[in-house]
């Protein structure tokens, strides 16, 4: 077949399924309202959660940077890209976590796939709950490793699935994998039973905490933090392209996992160092999460969550992501396109991100928010109920009635 026509009939396949993917064009910051494909919009659908990427701060140390360290760091961090600024910012992960050390890497995809093959390989076991991010489950196939899934939060099950990799691999490793704040869930894990029943069958977990950092525990410090379960827990990872602003992930934890990982994770070895200025524009997001203005901002987040959820009648949220789950791929399509045209981006989130038939409205929340905003956002989400062609909403959180 002829390459060109194997790519057209390949994206017609998609397309007819509701599922094929456009690129969206932003000409502003990252913000509550941008600038998007030409119009104004207030935009719920940002990780942005505390309005740090388009910050001053931010932007100062970053510029101050890359006038003195110029646009690339040229080489791996091994070979000559190790630039002062990362280290400083791996200092600062270090101290905001309360962790011995802290390797930073250049996006949160690349710090899934590069640790978990470096602690599970093809005599070890990965389990993973089921919600679990695409970078997780890749690095736990990429590592050979064996691999089982448990239905999301059910800890009946991960106690199975760890009583079986004991049985099964006496002398293997035994990596359990979860998120702290599920992406298109917005739901979190229970984090101490987790850790309970990784101690109780000795294994070693790693917590995803992405969607957590910035936005739950004291001054955002995350899930483990606010529950006081960092020392237990092996590999603490979270990303600093979503609440804290920049580009990038860390990885914390004791000092041999920080040694180990500069040694073993290909994805650090093997890929350039990111550029100083964004190492440095995530250094000044800790160091703002760390200040009463850090605070400040995670309270003005949760001042939004709640007003959002009593906007939507009988919605609770544990973080700052919303998801209305419609069913069908092309009625949230249709949904967000009909938000759209009221002036509202919130993105129709689709299989393979989640489950065939499980298609959502995912509303994300963020500190720059303006409570108008919010109140009007759930007055429109009201109105689309009823309007003739619109799902009700089953299964999970139906659309609002007033
Ligand atoms: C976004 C995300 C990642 C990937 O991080 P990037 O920095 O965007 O590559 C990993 N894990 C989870 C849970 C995420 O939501």
């Amino acid at each position: 077949m002829d390459f060109q026509q194997f790519l057209s009939s390949e994206l017609e396949r998609i397309e007819q399924a509701g599922l094929l993917r456009r690129l969206r064009t932003l000409e502003s910051a990252q913000g509550a309202e941008v600038l998007c494909d030409g119009a104004e919009i207030i935009n719920f659908s940002s990780n942005d959660y505390l309005g740090l990427a388009a910050h001053p701060r931010l932007r100062e140390e970053a510029c101050r940077v890359l006038e003195e360290a110029g646009a690339g760091a040229g080489a791996s961090r091994l070979i000559c890209g190790n630039h002062r600024e990362h280290e400083r910012l791996d200092e600062a992960l270090a101290r905001f976590k309360g962790t011995e050390a802290a390797l930073s890497f250049s996006t949160g995809y690349a710090a899934a796939v590069g640790v978990i093959p470096t602690v599970a390989g093809s005599t070890d076991v990965v389990i993973l709950d089921k919600l679990c991010h695409a970078s997780l489950v890749d690095g736990a196939r990429l590592g050979g490793a064996n691999v089982r899934v448990f239905p999301h939060n059910n800890l009946e099950k991960l106690a199975s699935h760890l009583r079986w990799a004991r049985e099964k691999f006496p002398t293997g490793r035994v990596l359990v994998v979860v998120e702290s704040v599920y992406s298109m869930d917005g739901d979190v894990a229970p984090l101490r039973e987790v850790v309970e029943l990784k101690e109780a069958h000795g294994a070693w977990l790693m917590v995803d905490e992405a969607h957590g950092v910035g936005v739950l525990g004291a001054s955002g410090r995350g899930l483990a933090d606010a529950l006081g379960l960092g020392g237990r827990i092996e590999i603490q990872m979270g990303t600093l392209g979503k609440a804290l602003g920049s580009a990038g992930a860390y990885i914390c934890g004791s000092r041999a996992l920080r040694d180990f990982l500069i040694n073993r994770a290909r994805s650090f070895i093997f890929s350039t160092a990111p550029s100083p200025a964004t190492a440095a524009a995530s250094r000044a997001a800790v160091e703002i999460l760390e200040s009463p203005a850090g605070a400040e901002r995670v309270a003005m987040l949760w001042n939004n969550i709640r007003s959002l959820e009593a906007g939507i009648p009988g919605s609770r949220a544990e973080s700052a992501i919303f998801p209305i789950v419609i069913g069908g791929e092309l009625e949230a399509v249709e949904l967000s396109l009909r938000l759209r045209e009221e002036g509202f981006l919130v993105p129709a989130i689709r299989y393979p991100t989640v489950a065939r038939g499980s298609a959502r409205l995912r509303i994300a929340l963020s500190a720059s928010h303006q409570k108008e905003e919010i109140v009007s956002l759930a007055h429109t989400l009201r109105g689309l109920q009823g309007t003739p062609g619109t799902p009700t909403g089953a299964p999970g959180t139906p659309l609002p009635a007033d």
